[in-house]
């Protein structure tokens, strides 16, 4: 994500070692237990009744139905899951909406509507864990945003000339479907919308075609790139589209909202330019598909939704182009843990922006960061990287978390810098990880005890000392 208010494989020898020894440790078999209720929470200390436990999603195949005029929208969404546990029930999490009818594979299942947005479903018989199941969940009403204090409006949102569009952090995809809403349970994602005939679609992932009903036009697109919830989008509009390819062949949509200026065009043509750029930094772009969304409503952030990052109508910019293709590598494929662990989306993102300035106008990132430094006071040194707490997971770590990244590239030196840039994506791909972890693994690659460093930049709220805030040559 990028504040419109800011400003915003190859594995060596050494590559190979460093994922030796970081395995991740496999829970050991358990004897399965009687069927219980799957948990309410995935656990988040932030947002403790986001996602569920129990079963793990693989797949979400979405069919909507929408009506601009009407703001009318029916669904039915087949979620393909395994159940880690015996469930003798289990939650989905649903803003809004109403319920109509519920399945497990296949059979009637019984449903409640319970909390802020839990939806308790009781299949007619218990699963088994490790048991692969589907529940196809029914519903209809009128989508609308939850409010967020500080970003405004997240999730379904409405554009003034009629269309409508998904984007929001923490919390977006319970707007419009049923999901386990969590960035713990990545799945793939395949949406058919129908629209009327005279408005365009675009979401995730890659085009399937579009195809004549009665109530118009369908369009349907696969993600086939493991997606955390808040990163699926789908904006309905009357688009401009352009098409191309990567170097690689990776297929390239974007689309542009009525009146997308020139310049914000010209920006976006340089995406392969971009991509290759951060590919260069970050390794091989991990996603199937590549674009844009560029919206003409002038919301407070943009955001980097899975293959297709969605733009404020204020940031069609390269900078802000740059910052979201980033996170692909930077929260998207690695995604956080647990909340607290944002600087990994949002530090490294910001950072990149910094290392395009460098490579691409010469910026000499040194001079960047000692002017940044005499320039903050006391307040922008009390923010926090980690565990900042609910709400404050979008702020110090645009400003405050590229000049920890500018300082540890000193601190540890260029080579294991770049290796560090290049190997966590790669270590992680498609998965989670948390600071504590980056901290551990960047100690293993630099061949160094970092501990005062982190406790200066990442975990501490004060000034670091002039020896982190200076390491190498970055004296003034
Ligand atoms: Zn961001």
């Amino acid at each position: 994500m990028a504040r419109t208010t800011h400003h915003v494989r190859r594995v060596t020898l050494l590559a190979a070692a460093v994922l030796a020894g970081v395995a991740v440790g496999a829970p050991a078999a358990e004897a399965a237990p009687s069927a219980s209720p799957g948990s309410d929470g995935a656990g988040d200390a932030y947002y403790p009744q986001d996602g569920n436990g129990g079963y793990d999603v693989a797949d979400y195949n979405l069919k909507v139905g929408y009506d601009p005029a009407s703001h009318d929208l029916t669904g039915t969404q087949v979620i393909t899951a395994r159940a880690t546990q015996g469930l003798s029930s289990f939650n989905l999490d649903l803003n809004g909406l109403t319920v109509d009818s519920v399945r497990v594979n296949g059979a009637a299942a019984k449903f409640a509507r319970t909390g802020e947005h839990e939806l308790v479903i009781t299949p007619d018989r218990p699963l088994r864990r490790g048991q692969r199941f589907t529940a196809e969940i029914a519903y209809h009403g009128k989508p609308a945003p939850i409010q967020d204090p500080r970003l405004g409006p997240n999730g379904w949102q409405y554009s003034a000339n009629g269309g409508a569009f998904v984007a929001g952090e923490p919390h977006s995809a319970t707007t419009w479907y049923p999901v386990n809403d969590t960035p713990k349970d990545k799945a793939t994602f395949h949406l058919a919308i129908t629209v009327p005939d005279e408005w365009g679609v675009i979401a995730n992932g890659r085009e399937r075609g579009t195809s004549k009903t009665e109530r118009g036009t369908t369009h349907v697109w696969a993600e086939e790139t493991p997606a955390v919830p808040y990163m699926t989008t789908v904006a309905i509009d009357k688009w401009e589209f352009s098409r191309g390819r990567l170097a690689n062949g990776t297929p390239v949509v974007s689309a542009f909202a009525p009146g997308t200026s020139a310049a914000t065009k010209a920006a976006e043509a340089r995406l392969p330019e971009i991509i290759d750029f951060l590919s260069s930094k970050f390794g091989p772009y991990p996603v199937d598909a590549a674009g844009g969304i560029f919206l003409a409503e002038p919301i407070g952030f943009s955001l980097e939704t899975l293959s297709r990052p969605i733009y404020s109508g204020r940031a069609g910019n390269i900078q802000t182009i740059v910052h979201e293709n980033a996170h692909q590598w930077w929260g998207d494929s690695v995604a956080v843990d647990d909340w607290k662990d944002v600087c990994l989306n949002e530090c490294f993102a910001s950072y990149a922006q910094w290392l395009w300035s460098e490579a691409k106008d010469g910026q000499n990132l040194d001079d960047r960061y000692r002017t940044q430094v005499k320039q903050v006071n006391d307040r922008f040194w009390a923010g926090k990287l980690y565990d900042m707490g609910p709400g404050n997971e979008f702020t110090s770590v645009y400003s405050k978390g590229p000049l920890a990244l500018h300082a540890l590239r000193h601190q540890i030196g260029e080579r294991a810098f770049n290796l560090v840039l290049r190997l966590w994506p790669t270590l992680h791909r498609d998965g989670n990880a948390n600071l504590p972890e980056f901290q551990k693994f960047t100690e293993r690659v630099a061949h160094q005890n970092l501990q005062g460093f982190f406790d200066a930049w990442f975990y501490g709220n004060a000034k670091p000392a002039d020896q982190y805030l200076y390491p190498g040559n970055l004296k003034p």
